[in-house]
């Protein structure tokens, strides 16, 4: 069931039902591959919206965390039929949203789908062990109880994945949540809230409230109700967060920003390495957190591989993700593509050679979306700020390096440690990558931009508070162990 108000006006999810923000003022969501398209209308909420909706959280943690985790998996499962049955329309939204191809777009809603099974699964194994006491007339055993209301801030680049895989723990695990989803794609995130609503969580377990991140984000952080804050997107926003959740003694959990190394060796597999390396850097327009950036070259391969992976770049096909056979859609929205069009200057004005791209495209279809070509650098050196910032858009830097050593020494000469890749076939350089690689994820023969839901996921360095995400790893954030003495 699509709740709208007006045409195209979505609404918070607060306490079991959709209703109107308080400041009765709405944010345009237009489509980034067509401009003249408002995809919806949605809540510019104000901080009395948000805590209607964590006073109702709060009201309903207690009878949630009394039920059994089997019983909560049943509404977790509930969700996910609800989700599948909706896919393709899903799926457009998020396409027609922000821009990444229908494909794209469908895997993504079908991997929440999956995550949501995952996890109600989650509800019937284990959550603490049994420890021997040396009082031998004692059972001292762990357990985990959840922390209450969990508060959680979602990026735009995966509008259903991410809010899914920080909702799903959270509430197997027995907390209700409150959520505030990038205000870029707040409409398809309702549509999971929907799907939420539909599978009969009771009132307040599941709450949505959108709106500018200063407000809502922040009013989140520093909500003295909210006991727990999960939120995945850029560092300097996650900084504040972590300090604001740090002061008031909640708990928190950080995913930033990336800066992913791909390591192709003298004893690569070249194809697999280039196919690999473009779709780890370019698809979602390379707007992912894993996405490939830094591809670091030996010498004796190298040219064999930049003349391999400019053909194949030329092959991708940019323009409307909705469209057959378009393979990179636009960038987000026009901020994101100036920041992706000044890096490309930067890099130029610091010395690194365009072989490919660098433009914004105008002509024709794309005169109205936010499209900028398959950008490929080289004569880049790792100090060079293409090759140390986050640039979230299509744009590879390589750089070419004498021994597997010093490739090793550059891949780790950043400030994030997200995701790394090596293409080699042979096994003591991988040995070593796997053990000297400063990264959360490391990946071997494999493009950087992989996640699977069932294993843990998260950064090192400035990526990350450190914490992990997905698969069982979760359980560690969104509850907190009781040490159980029996006597
Ligand atoms: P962002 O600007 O940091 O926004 C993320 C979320 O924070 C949005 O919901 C945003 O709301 C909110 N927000 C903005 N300002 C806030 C504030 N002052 N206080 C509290 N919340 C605030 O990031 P983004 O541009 O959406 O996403 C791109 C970034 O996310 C990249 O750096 C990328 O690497 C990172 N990312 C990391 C992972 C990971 O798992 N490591 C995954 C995906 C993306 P509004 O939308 O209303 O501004
Ligand atoms: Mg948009």
């Amino acid at each position: 069931m699509t709740i709208q108000t007006k045409s195209k006006q979505h609404l918070n999810y607060i306490n079991g039902e959709w209703i109107a923000s308080s400041t009765n003022e709405w944010i345009e969501n237009t489509n980034p591959a067509n401009t003249e398209e408002v995809v919806g209308y949605v809540p510019k909420s104000s901080k009395e919206d948000l805590g209607k909706a964590v006073a109702s959280a709060k009201s309903a943690k207690k009878a949630w965390r009394k039920l059994s985790g089997d019983a909560r998996g049943k509404y977790l499962h509930k969700a996910a039929d609800i989700l599948e049955s909706r896919l393709d329309e899903i799926a457009e939204s998020m396409t027609k949203e922000m821009g990444k191809t229908l494909p794209e777009a469908k895997g993504e809603t079908a991997r929440g789908v999956a995550i949501l099974r995952y996890y109600a699964g989650e509800g019937l194994r284990k959550v603490g062990d049994v420890i021997p006491s040396t009082d031998s007339e004692a059972l001292m055993f762990t357990t985990r109880v959840p922390l209450g209301v969990v508060g959680i801030i979602t990026p735009w680049n995966f509008p259903v994945a991410i809010p899914i895989w920080k909702a799903a723990p959270a509430l197997i695990y027995g907390n209700s949540i409150v959520l505030k989803p990038a205000t870029e794609t707040a409409v398809t995130c309702a549509k999971v809230f929907e799907c939420f609503e539909e599978a009969g969580f009771p009132a307040g377990v599941v709450n949505m409230v959108a709106g500018p991140g200063s407000v809502i984000g922040q009013g989140l952080a520093d909500h003295p109700d909210v006991n727990g804050i999960t939120f995945t997107g850029s560092n300097a926003v996650g900084k504040q967060i972590g300090q604001a959740a740090l002061a008031r003694g909640a708990k928190y959990q950080l995913e930033m920003g990336g800066k992913n190394p791909v390591i192709v060796d003298s004893d690569a597999d070249l194809d697999l390495a280039v196919d690999a390396t473009i779709s780890g850097a370019f698809r979602s327009t390379g707007q992912k957190c894993t996405a490939t950036s830094r591809v670091i070259v030996l010498k004796d391969v190298y040219d064999q591989f930049k003349e391999k992976l400019i053909s194949k770049t030329n092959e991708i096909t940019v323009g409307d993700g909705l469209h057959d056979g378009i393979w990179m859609g636009p960038s987000v929205n026009e901020g994101q593509l100036n920041t992706v069009l000044s890096y490309i200057q930067k890099g130029r004005e610091e010395g690194a050679s365009l072989v490919l791209g660098g433009e914004r495209l105008t002509a024709g279809e794309y005169e109205k979306g936010y499209f900028v070509q398959p950008t490929i650098f080289e004569n880049v050196t790792s100090s060079m700020t293409i090759a140390q910032e986050e640039i979230f858009g299509p744009v590879i830097t390589l750089i070419k390096v004498d021994t597997i050593e010093e490739s090793l020494e550059i891949a780790n000469d950043v400030e994030f440690g997200l995701s790394a890749s090596i293409f080699t076939s042979n096994i003591k350089k991988m040995l070593t990558f796997i053990d000297d690689m400063d990264a959360g994820l490391v990946r071997i023969n494999a493009e950087s931009a992989g996640v699977e839901l069932q294993a843990p996921f998260g950064g090192m360095k400035k990526s990350s508070s450190h914490s992990r995400e997905q698969g069982q790893a979760a359980i560690e954030f969104f509850t907190s162990i009781k040490t159980v003495f029996v006597k």
